[in-house]
């Protein structure tokens, strides 16, 4: 006879909300084969073996995304967001630009990238396609965010902030499904490549998110800060080799 993983009760409840805190609704449980031992075994120790849904439930859209993350309070963010920055642009784009997390003027708008990082975002997306002779500008690509809602004083998100929203995201990616990502940053690097490395070690290679080539470039916000010259040029390179793989 083969053995199964056991699970307590306890742990399964504290995994079946961790499921429905993400806002998947349907699990399967098969149910365990009636044998005359199983049912004199006490239920703290019925073996139990849960199907875990998929991320990507069948019919995924963008708004049952956003009807999932509805009113969100799973995490300690939500207590000082103005609105939830969900994500702005074409919901068939080619690629999908990732970055952090919302400062005070997308808190304030519900959008990705509206401050003076994203006013820079535009000028590098719009203004290296059209000197590449790429026809294609901001609406026509993906914008999001790691988290969803503004961390308090523009902080880094924690680890389990970006584990729990980072669920909406892979499944904003898998809806969306991209010929490409760009990683803004550090934060979306880890959160989409998991390990330590920065920006500077993982730029200017091609890596993958699930079979989607992941490209990682310097967050906006650190480029408008004057001594980072050098960055600027790095990433408008980095863009440049993003859209022709997309768009040649
Ligand atoms: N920085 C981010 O990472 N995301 C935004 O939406 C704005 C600034």
């Amino acid at each position: 006879m083969t053995t199964r993983p056991l699970m307590t009760t306890d742990e399964l409840r504290r995994k079946l909300e961790f499921y429905r805190d993400l806002g998947i609704k349907d699990v399967y449980r098969r149910a365990p084969a009636p044998t005359p031992s199983a049912a004199s075994t006490p239920l703290e120790t019925m073996p139990v073996e849960i199907k875990i849904p998929s991320l990507n439930p069948a019919g995924d859209s963008l708004p049952r995304i956003l009807e999932d993350i509805g009113d969100c309070k799973r995490c300690r963010l939500h207590e000082g967001r103005n609105k939830i920055v969900f994500g702005s642009g074409n919901p068939g784009a080619k690629i999908v630009f990732v970055g952090e997390g919302p400062g005070a003027d997308e808190d304030d708008q519900g959008l990705p990238f509206v401050g003076r990082a994203g006013q820079l975002l535009t000028q590098m997306i719009d203004g290296t396609a059209s000197k590449e002779g790429i026809p294609i500008k901001r609406p026509d690509v993906y914008i999001c965010n790691v988290v969803k809602c503004r961390p308090p004083e523009n902080r880094t998100p924690e680890p389990d902030e970006m584990e729990i929203c980072g669920q909406f995201l892979f499944r904003q990616l898998t809806s969306i499904q991209p010929k490409a990502i760009c990683a803004l940053g550090s934060t979306a690097a880890k959160a989409l490549l998991g390990g330590k490395d920065g920006v500077t070690k993982l730029r200017g290679k091609w890596h993958k998110w699930h079979d989607i080539p992941l490209l990682v470039t310097f967050h906006p916000s650190y480029l408008l800060r004057p001594y980072n010259q050098n960055a600027k040029r790095e990433s408008w390179e980095d863009l440049k080799m993003l859209l022709h793989f997309v768009y040649d």
